[in-house]
């Protein structure tokens, strides 16, 4: 049964506001059952999403060879991990992979490239692949995730069709030099602000299982609530063998699903997604985590593979989902309103809003 607590922040979120710090830390505490967490976290997702499920898929554009040395990545400098490593894939294979994603009920293409950042060269690539993706399927939404991003490159993706821009903050700002020394959290949030200021939708989360603590999770949540994005990926460290966190296991599917329920509190009406790490984390538990997000990946991640495509659409329909549909739009309509274009008043023949 539901506390006064849970109630209290369920209560909060149908009205968009966040929980306190204090709630964060009671939240991610034993002090609550997790399947009471779950069940609230459950109703502020029916509220705004239904009983949705909506597909991404990555397209891995080119893989491994940073020169960056994020700590949890397998395509870090020096990474040892083993893991695929290739120059820039054509658009046209990029489009194929993408079309059998769309086929399979993804409705996001996330086309990823390792690497601090793009050349203009690349951008003209994305350019010529986002072309090559829409001209078979013209209503898909296409998010980029290319690292750091100038001004007139985030202008570029925007003109060319791209729909969001992807950059997470990955961690909390006091620890960020914690697992990355080549960039800061400072730059991550300008990109993000950069690809918001040209028209992109924000998409930003983080990454869990790194050794944070309570208080960082809330810290990254509250940083993350600042830049108000429209969707927030949810990652659970994937360990890989060679990587600096290589040995870290410290998630259970109890620790993971409060943390997605701290999210859903914090992101009531926008997309959560359950990102990468989620069959090694929760396990048996991923059903569960569909009652508190509202979106999940497809298919394989950046480097690892993911359960095959066939059982997560039989999960969601198991679990009482269904998957949403091209036209159904992702966000609430109440969250699209605080945005509406005006079109009516001074400058047209329309009545005022009055
Ligand atoms: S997370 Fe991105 S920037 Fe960091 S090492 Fe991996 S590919 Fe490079």
């Amino acid at each position: 049964m539901a506390s006064d607590l849970l109630n209290l922040l369920v209560d909060k979120a149908f009205r968009r506001e966040a929980p306190t710090r204090a709630e964060s830390l009671a939240l991610l505490g034993e002090s609550e059952a997790v399947i009471d967490v779950v069940a609230a976290g459950a109703r502020v997702r029916r509220e705004f999403f239904g009983d949705r499920v909506k597909l991404n898929t990555i397209v891995n554009m080119k893989s491994g060879l940073c020169p960056e040395d994020c700590g949890y990545c397998s395509q870090r400098l020096g990474s040892g991990a083993g893991v695929l490593k290739y120059s820039w894939i054509t658009s046209e294979r990029a489009a194929e992979i993408a079309g059998d994603a769309v086929r399979a009920g993804a409705k996001r293409v996330c086309l990823v490239a390792s690497g601090r950042g793009p050349a203009d060269r690349d951008i003209a690539r994305i350019e010529n692949t986002i072309t090559a993706i829409k001209a078979d399927h013209p209503q898909v939404e296409i998010c980029a995730c290319l690292g750091f991003l100038s001004d007139d490159q985030a202008e570029r993706l925007a003109a060319a069709g791209a729909h969001a821009y992807s950059h997470n903050l990955n961690t909390a700002e006091a620890r960020y030099a914690d697992i990355c020394t080549t960039h800061t959290f400072g730059d991550r949030v300008d990109t993000l602000r950069r690809a918001t200021a040209a028209g992109l939708s924000p998409c930003s989360g983080a990454i869990f299982g790194m050794g944070e603590s309570d208080d960082d999770i809330v810290d990254v949540a509250l940083a993350l609530r600042e830049l108000d994005p429209d969707s927030v990926p949810i990652n659970f460290l994937i360990p890989f063998d060679g990587t600096p966190l290589g040995t870290r296991w410290d998630l259970t599917p109890d620790r993971c699903l409060r943390i997605l329920a701290l999210f859903r509190f914090h992101f009531p009406d926008v997309e959560v997604r359950l990102a990468g790490g989620r069959e090694i984390h929760l396990r048996s538990q991923q059903p569960l985590a569909l009652h508190l997000a509202n979106s999940i990946f497809l298919g394989d991640y950046l480097t690892s593979e993911g359960q095959p495509g066939a059982d997560d659409r039989r999960m969601i329909t198991d679990a009482g989902f269904t998957i949403e549909g091209v036209d159904d739009p992702t966000l609430p309509p109440a969250r699209h309103d605080l945005v509406a274009i005006r079109r009516r008043g001074a400058g047209t023949a329309l009545r005022p809003n009055a």
